[in-house]
């Protein structure tokens, strides 16, 4: 089709010292789309969602968010357009309850102070009733709810990713980057969370760009799938087409 991607990045690189972490990288995501981003240990992959989400600034390149040029922007600003995403280590506030943690994330996307971590429980108050409501309505469909005012310290690994996208979507986004959602995570737990993705992605529209090393579920998720190795593009399809892609097995045999 015509339509424009709800995220296209263009010729982007960024160097650490002597390291070229990623190299003139494209990538786009299609408007309703799962879309995967893999490749071999140390490919730039992380990298590529720093800059997406502008925690560390290109070198070069450009970065095209629902139409407008967000390369320039704060990752605050960058949220607020509806660009969110999670780290690979959950960064759930461990003396918090689970619902303070949702509020937080939510308060977090009206400010200067998107990324500190202090709970300022006056600007909660504001529109609390609200929030709660939709704090608690997220937290019952990652399955949390039971655990609401425990400390989210008190969470197993898969739990906290669950809180971490469940935190995410506070924020009302309309696309969601996912570092790793299933590493380190329950294998009975793997399952749950690809259910909720499937789920927010027919039924809210939601957007997702998904980083895994768990190839069944890129396999089983995604609608396409880009290929990074050594900071560059390697190869871009769907994903029947790239487990075969003869490029792709080179490089995962090569590591
Ligand atoms: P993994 O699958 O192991 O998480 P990745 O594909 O996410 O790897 P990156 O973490 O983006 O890869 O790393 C790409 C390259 O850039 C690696 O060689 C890494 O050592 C280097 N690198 C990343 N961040 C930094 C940094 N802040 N300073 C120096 N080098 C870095």
């Amino acid at each position: 089709s015509t339509q424009l991607p709800l995220l296209a990045a263009t010729g982007l690189c960024k160097s650490f010292g002597g390291i070229q972490a990623v190299k003139e990288a494209n990538i786009e995501v299609a408007q309703g789309s799962i879309t995967g981003l893999i490749g071999p240990n140390g490919a730039g992959k992380t990298t590529l969602f720093n800059l997406l989400s502008n925690f560390i600034r290109p070198d070069k390149g450009r970065i095209i968010f629902d139409g407008e040029p967000i390369h320039q922007l704060q990752p605050h600003q960058i949220a607020q357009q509806g660009l969110v995403r999670t780290f690979q280590v959950a960064r759930a506030l461990s003396r918090l309850s689970v619902l303070e943690n949702m509020l937080l994330a939510a308060q977090k996307q009206t400010g200067e102070n998107f990324w500190q971590v202090q709970f300022q429980p006056h600007i909660v108050a504001k529109e609390e009733k609200q929030l709660k409501e939709r704090a608690m309505f997220l937290l019952e469909s990652v399955g949390l709810a039971k655990k609401a005012h425990d400390y989210a310290g008190g969470l197993s690994g898969g739990q906290r990713k669950l809180l971490e996208m469940g935190r995410a979507l506070m924020t009302n986004p309309k696309l969601i980057l996912l570092d790793e959602p299933a590493a380190g995570v329950n294998p009975r737990l793997i399952d749950d969370i690809c259910d909720r993705i499937v789920t927010w992605n027919r039924d809210e529209g939601l957007t997702f760009l998904i980083i895994e090393h768990n190839m069944d579920v890129i396999m089983s998720l995604c609608d396409r799938v880009w290929v990074l190795a050594e900071g560059q593009n390697l190869a871009v399809g769907r994903p029947a087409e790239i487990q075969t892609n003869p490029q792709v097995l080179e490089a995962y045999l090569g590591q």
